[in-house]
């Protein structure tokens, strides 16, 4: 039996954030990992996904743009194995940073499934470990509908062990996974189905980002096919899937990507012999403080059903350490007003309340919108014209910004600074008062009229 201060079950954003912190205060910190260090985000997540983005935007530059630009490229072919391999080496290359540093903080990394036998002791593969502090970031796993043939299709994760490209697609899904992967397969050159059981996919997004993008593919990006559901997938003699849809139509593809939502993965870990509590959906019942129900058992990340980010899996975990092991008494996540980009085809950032959820919030008459649309510089000297759209929301006499809304080239990059700006309770008045950087896109965010 070995005894850790503290020991993080989950190897990915949270766990790591939150061992490295303890161990910065001198705590014998251990993470158990099951899988890969870095868990979803590293590799089945964010950076294999924007590594495929990048491609994309590569794709788009050469096909869309370069004409305009003087260019006149010949593209011979373009290898789906090749970008894999270089996504798959710059992954070895963030695994073998993370083992450095834990290696460097002195936080013992145990390879194997954890499961609980108190609220003190975990089994890892028949090894035994007790700890004073424990923190659950097992994160969560994407689910698949309870259709016929629906194994025939893929998840998120079962979508990066693609070897090679699929040349007809179908997506299922409205949430970010289901955007971003059917945007990158659209851009790639596969032929590209966008299925969505309502209206439009991110429906929860202010209108304007979810009509914007709508639009936009509607011109150029997957084909949407709006209040479609999948009824069964059969495969076909010739290796293709048969997609068999609600409105009596079908879909031949080569593979489909479910992309419906995630589940918290707490479900195999034995919780049951600890005091700590579940919601009805089995994600971990937290305080503010990410206490559980159980003394001394903790949970940051995806399987406690907020906000399923990477930066707020890691902003948690490393407040969490603060907290135990660094005397900051009070040190919580603050998991209001969040930035978030989408990689969409162009990309969406979005931070604060929607403007219907301000009216509802403030009343229509403590609201003043500010809206601006253009096409982006970039393609506006070619002849792929690409709209971007933003909006202010602001609320109240002094017009406190609650919302900041914007789909277009760079958006990714642009929200981070005004988030800054927004958490601090910037004004109207305050983002005029920034002097314009021209010509950006940015700016128009303080030029606004
Ligand atoms: P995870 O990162 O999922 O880590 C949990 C770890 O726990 C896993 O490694 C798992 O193997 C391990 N584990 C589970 N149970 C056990 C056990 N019993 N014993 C040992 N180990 C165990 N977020 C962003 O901010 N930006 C993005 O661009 C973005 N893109 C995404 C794209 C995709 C396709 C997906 C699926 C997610 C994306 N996310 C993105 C979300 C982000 O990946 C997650 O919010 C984040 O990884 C959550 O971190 P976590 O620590 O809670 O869990
Ligand atoms: P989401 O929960 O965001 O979206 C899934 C959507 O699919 C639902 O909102 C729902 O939309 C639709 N859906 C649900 N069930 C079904 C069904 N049975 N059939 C058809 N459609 C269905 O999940 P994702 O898996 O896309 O992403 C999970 C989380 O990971 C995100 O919420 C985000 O927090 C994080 N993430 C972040 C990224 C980023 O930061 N760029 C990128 C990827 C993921 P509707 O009700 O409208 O039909």
């Amino acid at each position: 039996m070995k005894h850790f201060d503290y020991i993080c079950i989950g190897g990915g954003s949270g766990g790591i954030a939150s061992a490295n912190r303890a161990s910065r205060y001198g705590k014998k910190a251990a993470i158990i990992e099951a899988k890969d260090i870095g868990g979803t985000c590293v590799n089945v997540g964010c950076v294999p996904k924007k590594a495929m983005w990048f491609g994309a935007q590569v794709a788009e530059a050469i096909h869309k743009y370069s004409p305009d630009y003087g260019f006149d490229v010949t593209v011979n072919s373009f290898s789906w194995e090749k970008l894999v391999e270089s996504r798959s080496a710059y992954i070895d290359r963030i695994h073998q940073s993370y083992d450095r540093v834990l290696g460097n903080n002195g936080v013992t990394l145990i390879k194997g499934f954890a499961k609980f036998i108190d609220n003190k002791t975990i089994d890892v593969d028949g090894e035994i470990y007790t700890a004073d502090h424990i923190t659950i970031a097992t994160g969560g796993r994407p689910i698949k509908p309870p259709i016929p043939g629906a194994d025939l299709g893929i998840n998120s994760d079962e979508f990066f062990d693609l070897a090679s490209q699929p040349k007809r697609v179908v997506v299922v899904g409205a949430g970010y996974i289901g955007v971003e992967l059917a945007g990158v397969m659209h851009s790639l050159g596969s032929e590209t189905h966008l299925l969505v059981r309502r209206e439009k996919p991110l429906r929860n997004f202010d209108d304007m980002l979810s009509d914007t993008l709508v639009e936009i593919m509607a011109e150029d990006g997957p084909k949407l096919h709006p209040h479609t559901e999948v009824t069964s997938i059969e495969k076909q003699d010739d290796g293709s899937l048969k997609v068999n849809l609600n409105t009596g139509w079908h879909i031949d593809c080569d593979a489909l990507v479910w992309a419906i939502g995630r589940e918290p993965a707490n479900d195999k870990i034995d919780i049951q012999n600890t005091n700590v509590e579940l919601d009805q959906r089995g994600y971990i019942k937290v305080d503010k403080f990410q206490n559980t129900t159980a003394d001394g058992i903790y949970a940051v990340g995806d399987n406690i059903g907020k906000v399923d980010l990477t930066p707020v899996a890691v902003k948690a975990g490393r407040l969490l350490s603060e907290r135990l092991f660094n005397f900051k008494t009070d040190a919580h996540m603050d998991y209001d007003l969040i930035p978030t980009v989408v990689f969409s085809h162009p990309a969406i950032g979005t931070m604060g309340l929607t403007e219907k959820e301000a009216i509802e919030k403030y009343g229509a008459g403590n609201i003043k919108v500010y809206n601006s649309s253009f096409a982006a510089m970039y393609t506006a000297v070619t002849s792929h014209r690409q709209a971007t759209k933003m909006k202010l929301v602001c609320a109240g006499n002094d017009e406190k910004v609650v919302g900041l809304h914007g789909i277009g080239f760079g958006m990714d990059e642009i929200l981070q600074g005004f988030g800054v700006a927004i958490k601090m309770g910037a004004t109207k008045a305050d983002f005029d008062a920034c002097v314009a950087i021209h010509p950006t896109s940015g700016e128009e965010f303080v030029t606004l009229t």
